[in-house]
């Protein structure tokens, strides 16, 4: 993988350089999402996809990077840790540029629901980006979570990058009896057993898995192209309800606007490459 800098307004697009020329470009929006079940994935109009791009959309994020361009040499965004922490190392090692122009937002001016059984989520106006998620989980190990977050290039960093994915050991074996999640393991995410956590090194955070949720969420709501300013709530949701979120809210142009601000956009300061190499030496 490699990360590049963009234009202005250019917003995330990826790249798959391992495709035939002229068909590997797919921006990072919204109604680019053709599956939300295990993992986010986009999709073009040549069928090319990427997968698991939530949690580096939301180290961009997390970062304040507007923009960016990011080649990949398969369908999917390394897992890493299964956290958005080693991508958020290595953005500020590289470093974020200022832009000349002014920054766009997407303001959001009326509340806008959606639901799916238990699950739901919401977009409602306010004065900065603000995120709150609840989560019900019968095992032991997670039980009821929920957490409040206004958020900053340095809340998300501290409060959110570190949580890691999670699953339970019981899907893990029977995605594997299906030729799914090959490389899930201890290393790349936390994995429950009943009402117990098989990592040994137990958890980043108390309630690392709400965490992890926001910040699925904070990478799912990249994908309207431009930061989003107003408050977030979720209670149980997935990659799924975030999604339709963001289709009821471009459905309605009455509730948001694009804005001008007057700060700078960012982009890379420069560019940076093969994620490979940091997880082996990781
Ligand atoms: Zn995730």
């Amino acid at each position: 993988m490699t990360l590049r800098p963009a234009a202005v307004d250019t917003g995330i697009t990826f790249l798959r350089t391992d495709v035939a020329p002229g068909t590997g470009l797919v921006p990072a929006r919204w109604d680019r999402v053709v599956d939300t079940r295990m993992c986010t994935v986009i999709g073009n109009d040549h069928g090319v996809t990427i997968g698991t791009i939530e949690h580096l959309m939301a180290a961009l994020r997390g970062c304040g990077v507007d923009n960016a361009v990011i080649e990949l040499d398969g369908p999917e965004v390394p897992v890493m840790d299964g956290s958005s922490a080693p991508f958020v190392f290595l953005i500020d090692c590289v470093g974020i540029e200022r832009q000349p122009a002014r920054r766009s937002v997407i303001r959001v001016l009326d509340t806008v629901r959606v639901e799916d059984g238990p699950a739901w989520a919401m977009l409602s106006p306010d004065a900065t980006t603000n995120l709150a998620f609840e989560i019900d989980f019968e095992s032991a190990a997670i039980g009821r979570q929920s957490r409040v977050l206004r958020l900053t290039e340095d809340s998300f960093a501290e409060e959110l990058a570190r949580a890691r994915t999670f699953g339970f050991v019981q899907d893990v074996e029977r995605l594997r009896a299906a030729g799914l999640a090959r490389g899930a393991s201890l290393d790349n995410a936390i994995v429950v057993d009943g009402d117990t956590v098989l990592n040994p090194e137990g958890l980043r955070y108390p309630d690392e898995f709400v965490r992890h949720k926001m910040l699925d969420a904070v990478g799912d709501l990249h994908l309207a192209g431009h930061a989003i300013v107003g408050r977030y709530e979720g209670c149980r949701a997935g990659h799924a309800v975030t999604n339709r979120l963001l289709h009821a809210l471009f459905a309605q142009p009455e509730a948001w606007r694009l804005e001008r601000l007057s700060d700078a956009p960012a982009t890379l300061s420069t560019t940076w490459s093969t994620v490979g190499d940091f997880r082996a030496s990781a």
